[in-house]
């Protein structure tokens, strides 16, 4: 597990790499060389060799020295050749027998190879034995006229010369390699170390913000690698914190909210207990306004209930196809007895029938918020106009009122939790100011849209846009 944990870290395998890169090359460069400075040094030799033999090989043919091996010249001849190049010399007559042998071993004896069968048949042979280190040469003897080979010249000679030097080379080789070994590693060590130190700047930082949580941002531009890095992060950040403050509002605005009723239901209570002999009017007045206030309760936690629902099940539509009409319809007349109430006209105007892919609970919802709105914001014997139209893709719905419209500078803030304008005069009108967060939620969860358009004192117009076809 150790093993493969350090297989996978950067570090190493930089290391890894600058090594590799600066010692395979020297290898490679060494073995090259060696190999080519042995056979270019043996094939010098051989022509060296081969040359002097074809000389040699050429007066044993003029003095008939294969039928005659008492020519003191040749024998002068063939000791010094075999002593200049370490080698032993054969000659063997046409009947494959040793007639001269430089080592004065085999003369006599019968040699029949491979190599000497060849020779005979005029053929001139050069080969290397690099295991045992010698060069072995078969030249035919044959004068220029003559038909028949007059015999054949055996010689080998030692490469122990140019194998010293070849060991040589290679030792001198492997000191040079050894040392350049120890600085490539050294260089690979301390490169690897200085190419990942940014990470472990960028990791120490993290755990920084980590621990302290701080409003602090990471930077860490060595490499533009960590550059984006860093920027993806502190944008990542930056949302989280934003989400952050969000949850922790809310969640003191609910806190808030429904602390304000309780709060107005023990000052009541409080003062039927403090007081005594009560009339039983004041009881029943004051009872009154605690039902009223647990009415209130009721209605945030039942908008809280929606809204949470709405978050949660986001992606968990009830999709069907809904008549927009119909529910259009169903709202205004679920909603008139309200309207009436206040005297405020509500009229319905659809240029078209339309169908739609919705989750009919939920748009429902959404659209009973904004009319509810548009009569509860009103003014007396107001109006409101709901109109429903729709192209090839979209269905709009669009409500409007003579109301008493929003604020320029409160109109976006109109969809956040708990955000009511002007908290005086909406006391007078009950809401909880979840709403709008509500509907805005089930549109965008339609993948839909909405805007609202306002002007204080003459009313408000809110436009919804639903696609037809629900894309998942
Ligand atoms: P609420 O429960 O207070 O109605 P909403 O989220 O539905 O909460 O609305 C937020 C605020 O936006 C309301 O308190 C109100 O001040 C304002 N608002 C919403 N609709 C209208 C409208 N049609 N006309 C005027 N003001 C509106």
């Amino acid at each position: 597990m150790k093993k493969l944990k350090l297989f996978h870290s950067l570090k190493f395998r930089l290391f890894l790499l600058v090594a590799f890169v600066g010692i395979a090359p020297n290898i490679v460069l060494r073995m090259g060389v060696l190999a080519s400075y042995e056979s270019r040094a043996v094939s010098n030799r051989s022509i060296d060799v081969l040359s002097q033999a074809k000389v040699l090989g050429s007066q044993v043919v003029t003095y008939n020295y294969i039928a005659d091996t008492s020519s003191e010249v040749i024998n002068a001849q063939l000791k010094q050749l075999s002593n200049v190049y370490d080698g032993r010399v054969l000659l063997v007559n046409p009947g494959f027998q040793i007639v001269q042998d430089t080592y004065g071993l085999d003369t006599g004896k019968t040699i029949i190879s491979e190599e000497v069968v060849r020779s005979f048949q005029g053929e001139e042979i050069t080969k290397y034995d690099s295991k045992n280190r010698y060069i072995e040469l078969a030249i035919p003897l044959k004068s220029a006229d003559a038909e028949e080979n007059q015999g054949v010249m055996l010689v080998s000679v030692s490469t122990d010369s140019i194998m010293m030097n070849y060991d040589f080379l290679r030792d001198n080789a492997h000191v040079i390699e050894i040392a350049s070994g120890v600085v490539v590693l050294l260089a690979a060590f301390f490169c690897a170390k200085l190419l990942v130190r940014p990470f472990g700047k960028m990791t120490k930082s993290l755990e920084e913000i980590q621990a302290e949580d701080v409003d602090e941002r990471l930077m860490v531009s060595d490499y533009t690698e960590t550059e984006a890095m860093s920027n993806a992060f502190n944008q990542m950040l930056g949302r989280m914190r934003a989400i952050d403050d969000s949850r922790q509002e809310f969640v003191a605005n609910v806190s808030h909210e429904l602390k304000t009723p309780l709060t107005s239901m023990k000052v009541l209570a409080d003062s039927l207990l403090s007081q005594e002999d009560v009339p039983a009017e004041l009881y029943k007045e004051f009872m009154g306004d605690i039902t009223e206030e647990i009415e209130r309760e009721n209605t945030i936690i039942n908008d809280l209930l929606s809204l949470v629902k709405m978050d949660r099940s986001a992606g968990t539509l009830n999709i069907s196809v809904v008549n927009i009409n119909e529910l259009l319809e169903m709202i205004m007349k679920r909603l008139r007895p309200i309207a009436e109430k206040q005297s405020i006209e509500l009229v319905l105007e659809s240029f078209r029938p339309v169908s739609a892919e919705v989750d009919e609970v939920k748009l429902s919802l959404a659209l009973n918020n904004l009319v509810e709105n548009a009569i509860k914001y009103n003014k007396k014997d107001g109006w409101v106009h709901v109109t429903l139209n729709a192209d090839h893709k979209y269905f709009f719905v669009r409500v409007e009122d003579s109301g008493i419209g929003i604020p320029e500078e409160s109109l976006e803030h109109i969809y956040e939790r708990f955000f009511r304008v002007d908290k005086s005069h909406s006391r007078e009108i009950k809401g909880t100011g979840l709403g709008l967060a509500i509907t805005r939620n089930a549109i965008l969860m339609h993948r839909g849209a909405i805007k609202a358009h306002s002007k204080e004192g003459e009313g408000t117009i809110f436009t919804v846009r639903i696609p037809l076809a629900y894309v998942g």
